[in-house]
């Protein structure tokens, strides 16, 4: 019988997959309630709108990510994260940076354009995990907003100040966001205790650096100088995309 290797990195991503197993069970209890007492949930298999939002995450989830990758998927992956980085060099703000990164880097590799489904839904990160939506998905678009009339964009607002579950200003789900932050607290102490060192920043960068030997042997020696110079060697640092504390 083969057995599984075991995780280099399991110190940091174990406590990360306890999260995430926490989390669906909160969730999905904090769902019922909500849609018992009347509230809709417009997400689901196949709705892939917000598929192309930047996302932020610790190194210590992107490691899960990694691990699961096939060969295939990781090359796209990594040239996601190129096209983030010269979106990065090149927006003028970070309003700039979110627009272009939804209608010009476009739809994460990962996502399966035949189902819309996430091909790998047991390793997606948090952000993935807790957007949800109580509208339905065109107001999860990009520029669906920004196309509004201004009158259209006041009949939103109250719309979404009466929907419970919204944080007044977005249709997004608030308190499922909330309910999210101790993975996000997991992963922070876990590369603290393990490393001495937290690395976050871009999804698709930091799950194609996980794959780097020479880089994950600088972070597991606490060595952020290194890190960010073995990074810079292969074109995928850039400030806003990869945080080392
Ligand atoms: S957040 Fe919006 S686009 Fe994403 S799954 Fe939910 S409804 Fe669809
Ligand atoms: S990891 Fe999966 S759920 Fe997250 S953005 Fe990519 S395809 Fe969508």
């Amino acid at each position: 019988m083969t057995q599984a290797r075991p995780s280099p990195h399991a110190a940091v991503t174990d406590p990360v997959r306890a999260g995430y197993a926490r989390y669906a069970q909160q969730a999905e209890r904090w769902l019922g309630r909500y849609q018992q007492q009347g509230g809709r949930v417009f997400c689901g298999a196949g709705c892939f709108a917000c598929c192309n939002m930047p996302i932020r995450v610790s190194l210590a989830e992107a490691l899960i990510m990694t691990a699961a990758l096939t060969p295939e998927q990781a090359r796209a992956v990594e040239a996601h994260a190129r096209a983030a980085v010269a979106n990065a060099r090149t927006a003028r703000s970070d309003e700039q940076y979110v627009q272009r990164h939804r209608d010009e880097v476009g739809y994460c590799p990962i996502l399966n354009r035949e189902t819309g489904g996430c091909s790998q839904y047991d390793a997606r990160p948090t952000r993935c995990r807790d957007t949800f939506s109580a509208f339905p998905a065109t107001y999860c678009e990009s520029g669906t907003l920004e196309r509004m009339t201004r009158r259209e964009q006041a009949e939103y607002r109250r719309e979404v100040a009466r929907t419970p579950g919204t944080d007044g200003e977005l249709h997004f789900i608030a308190p499922l966001e909330h309910l999210s932050e101790p993975v996000w607290v997991a992963a922070s102490r876990a590369m603290r205790q393990s490393w001495g060192l937290e690395v976050w920043g871009d999804f698709w960068l930091l799950t194609t650096l996980g794959a780097d030997s020479r880089f994950m042997s600088a972070v597991s020696q606490g060595n952020a100088r290194a890190a960010w110079q073995i990074a810079s060697g292969r074109g995928l640092a850039h400030r806003m995309l990869l945080e080392m504390e």
